[in-house]
């Protein structure tokens, strides 16, 4: 039996039991980040109850020394929830709970960016602002070669697969699809997907989203992506250079706005947002992703990591004012930088922050 029809059968004989009734308890997966930025998670029953609030979630916890995330000798981390989504995978009224990682002194764990985030969203609430991320990324077979490639040598040159369309352009759309289902069945704020410019490579973009809901929306976006493609046996690279030489890079595009920016006249602080950006050039770079050095070249459609560049319509550019905006003279821009493993609550963070100073000092 060819490993499809596996994977068929046992998807059928799996469904026998994923609708049995569950006689008044529900199943809450709670996710969190690890150390190195990848989802994990764990279930646990919870008597069943409408609408549940983060509030009335027990706190839980896990082993850290198991994460990278606490030292073997003080291991316990707890799990603080935030915020709740309907589970696609066992369907409502199972959730899957967003949780804080915080360290038994009560202090926020290390690699808990969320908290930081989440001050810096409250203090400068009034401005109102807008984010909208791209996620770029690439889909690996067991090998871990991009889906589809030649175990050895290459694909025809990059052109025809961005937005691409038939065989031999594109593959694993049954990924993208369901991926973009469960989004919307999550209630994640998913705005739309694409087929990116090297093969095996695509985008799904989140927002816009207020405030702190940016990186919520899209670390569960990432983490039913991963799911979705154990389902399907591939894994998902957020790798920001998964292949050296004539390949684009994946990147985390962040499309950012306040109220001001999105009224007439706007354009006045969108470029004082960036020349406050600019001074900071540095400071952001450090915190848009590991490996982000192999990506930001200045060519496949970057700007070289060294420099801070803006322009209208311009792809080439650190940032990027949409034609439209430019157009309108009010909206919003494009922060190009972010790699495809960046953390959305230090991106947010940092761009507020640069923008309206250290509030929460
Ligand atoms: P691109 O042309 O760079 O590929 P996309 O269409 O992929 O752009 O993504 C644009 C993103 O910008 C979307 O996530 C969208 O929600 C977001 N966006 C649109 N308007 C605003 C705004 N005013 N403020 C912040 N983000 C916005
Ligand atoms: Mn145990
Ligand atoms: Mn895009
Ligand atoms: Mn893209
Ligand atoms: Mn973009």
């Amino acid at each position: 039996m060819a490993p499809s029809d596996t994977i068929t059968s046992r998807t059928e004989t799996l469904m026998k039991y994923m609708s049995l009734d569950q006689k008044g308890q529900i199943i809450a997966e709670y996710v969190w980040v690890d150390a190195e930025g990848n989802p994990r998670s764990k279930s646990r029953t919870l008597p069943e109850k409408k609408n549940y609030t983060p509030e009335d979630l027990p706190i839980w916890n896990f082993d850290g020394s198991s994460t990278g995330q606490a030292p073997g000798d003080n291991s316990d981390v707890y799990l603080k929830p935030v915020a709740i989504f309907p589970d696609p995978f066992r369907g409502s009224p199972n959730i899957i709970v967003l949780a804080e990682c915080w360290d038994a002194d009560g202090q926020p764990n290390k690699f808990n960016y969320r908290h930081e985030c989440a001050k810096i969203m409250e203090a400068t609430a009034e401005h109102e602002p807008w984010f909208g991320l791209e996620q770029e990324y690439t889909l690996l077979s067991q090998n871990d070669r991009p889906y589809g490639w030649p175990d050895a040598g290459f694909p025809a040159p990059q052109g025809p697969y961005y937005c691409g369309v038939g065989t031999g352009k594109v593959v694993q759309r049954d990924i993208v699809e369901a991926h973009y289902k469960a989004c919307l069945y999550a209630g994640i704020k998913i705005s739309g997907v694409n087929a990116e410019v090297m093969p095996a490579q695509w985008e799904f973009q989140v927002g816009p989203c207020v405030g702190i809901e940016m990186g919520d929306h899209l670390w569960v976006a990432r983490y039913l992506l991963h799911r979705i493609s154990e389902d399907f046996g591939a894994k998902v690279s957020v790798n920001p250079k998964p292949i050296p030489g004539d390949w684009n890079g994946a990147g985390l595009h962040s499309n950012f706005s306040t109220k001001e920016m999105r009224e007439e006249g706007g354009m006045k602080h969108i470029e004082t947002a960036i020349k406050k950006l600019e001074g900071r050039h540095k400071e952001h770079i450090a915190v848009y992703g590991e490996g982000n050095e192999l990506r930001l070249t200045g060519k496949h459609e970057t700007g070289a990591i060294d420099s801070f560049t803006w322009g209208v319509a311009n792809r080439g550019a650190s940032i990027r004012i949409p034609r439209e905006v430019g157009a309108k003279g009010y909206g919003y821009f494009e922060d190009r930088r972010p790699a495809s493993n960046s953390d959305p609550y230090r991106i947010t963070a940092i761009l507020m922050e640069t923008c309206f100073g250290n509030t929460t000092a």
